[in-house]
């Protein structure tokens, strides 16, 4: 058997009935994006519109997801998106421990094979799988968004930065500020050369 690529992964998702949300979903949510990506961006599940297109982030979050990935010169084929649930929870409700455990694989291999140097983990559900699957301690969101940490995979250093989710900045207008210099430390990390990135105009 050769080496696993997304393909293989997205494949087995689309069969997956490793627990019971493949009942109620539309589509399967197995993500979308880059292989080569240098920055790989994981939500918490699929919402409506996800589950009906079959794709992460196409919803009102994803706009904003866009808007702030264009700011920083990213296109959402640069970057790899998706979710540690590939199905829809039913009403969007919180993912269940035993859901997170049955799909969790599936995200530790697309990592695995993507081997990003940035992971950035949108709200505290992504945050607290990441943080675990990196040997980070999870407090809660509020005390870690915006910050940079260091993590040791793939036989190098990974940086973890984990942020409020879009969504909760289309509840609460007032955090879009603090949302925008997270991203613009997003795209400085990346950007290694320094070379200005569209908020350097604004
Ligand atoms: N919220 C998520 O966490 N993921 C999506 O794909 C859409 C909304």
């Amino acid at each position: 058997m050769g080496v696993e690529t997304l393909d293989d992964i997205a494949r087995e998702i689309l069969n997956c009935k490793k627990c019971d949300l493949y009942k109620t979903k539309t589509n399967y949510v197995p993500g979308s994006g880059n292989e080569k990506a240098e920055v790989v961006f994981v939500g918490e599940a699929p919402g409506k519109e996800e589950d009906l297109k079959g794709e992460p982030f196409v919803g009102a979050a994803g706009k904003l997801l866009n808007e702030m990935l264009s700011k920083i010169g990213l296109r959402r084929e640069d970057v790899f998106i998706c979710n540690v649930l590939k199905c829809r929870p039913p009403n969007n409700r919180d993912p269940t421990p035993e859901e997170v455990e049955a799909c969790g694989d599936y995200l530790v291999r697309q990592l695995n094979v993507i081997k990003p140097k940035i992971v950035v983990c949108l709200g505290r559900f992504a945050a607290s799988f990441i943080f675990d699957l990196f040997g980070i301690e999870f407090t809660s969101i509020s005390r870690v968004k915006g910050k940079v940490f260091e993590a040791e995979m793939w036989g190098r250093k990974v940086k973890v930065v984990p942020i409020y989710h879009p969504a909760a900045i289309l509840y609460r207008p007032q955090l879009r500020e603090e949302y925008e210099q997270q991203f613009k430390k997003i795209g400085e990390l990346l950007n290694k050369k320094g070379q200005p990135t569209l908020f350097d105009y604004l």
